[in-house]
């Protein structure tokens, strides 16, 4: 009788063991995966996902869009404006290109710049 009593007690505390290890092995794996989904998601909108925006095409032309900015008189563009400090551009300050909602489904330079540029808020 005693053995069987020693049985039924030491088997709750070996699943509620497991259930612990369990539940850590899940909290842990949850937040591995999200930290993968973050930061795959930077890369899905990230410059190798996208093609460049061509200089010569037609939406570019007409926004004087340029891939580096040093390049533009200086009557026509404030030196502190580039992409990457505009409203419109998609990356950080630090992102060498980046998507701009000016330009669906391709990326800009960082140190690009067109006569949208609008400051950021
Ligand atoms: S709108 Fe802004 S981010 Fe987009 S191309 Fe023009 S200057 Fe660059």
């Amino acid at each position: 009788m005693d053995k069987g009593k020693d049985t039924i007690r030491r088997k709750p505390r070996r699943s509620r063991l497991s259930l612990l290890s369990r539940r850590r092995f899940i909290k842990t794996a949850g937040a591995a995966t999200t930290a993968v989904t973050i930061g795959f998601g930077t890369t899905a909108i990230g410059a190798e996902e996208n093609p460049r925006v061509n200089e010569d095409d037609a939406m570019a032309k007409a926004l004087n869009y340029v891939h580096d900015a040093r390049t533009v008189d200086a009557a026509k563009r404030f030196s502190d404006r580039y992409c990457n400090n505009c409203a419109l551009y998609a990356g950080s300050a630090d992102d060498e290109w980046a998507a701009c909602s000016i330009f669906p489904g391709k990326v800009v330079a960082g140190k690009g710049w067109c006569s949208a540029w609008a400051p950021k808020q």
